[in-house]
């Protein structure tokens, strides 16, 4: 189990959860409920977290994360499994939540 990374959005953090998950990467959020002791603790170690549960899934999530967090093309792209056209800051079909194959 590694930390992946952190936001103070815990939406985002669900998304990035998700987005990892439907790719097969199991991981989880750290700290979803521990908002109400902001003040009290450092916002670095209150904020939500998202942990990789097995170790050798690292890599491939960081490298989703990073393709997430910029994408490198905004241009549409078609979806392989139902064949919507999905806009392209869009890792993720809109329609069957399909993820967008690799270039
Ligand atoms: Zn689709």
């Amino acid at each position: 189990m590694k930390r992946l990374t952190s936001t103070d959005n815990l939406l985002i953090a669900t998304l990035w959860q998700r987005m990892l998950e439907s790719a097969g990467i199991a991981c989880e959020i750290r700290n979803r409920y521990i908002g109400a002791a902001v003040g009290e603790l450092p916002a670095d170690q209150v904020a939500p977290q998202l942990w990789v549960r097995d170790d050798r899934d690292m890599t491939r999530a960081t490298a989703l994360l990073d393709e997430f967090r910029s994408p490198r093309s905004s241009a549409p792209w078609c979806c392989f499994a139902c064949g919507t056209l999905v806009e392209g800051q869009f890792h993720q079909c809109w329609n069957c939540e399909a993820l967008r194959p690799d270039p």
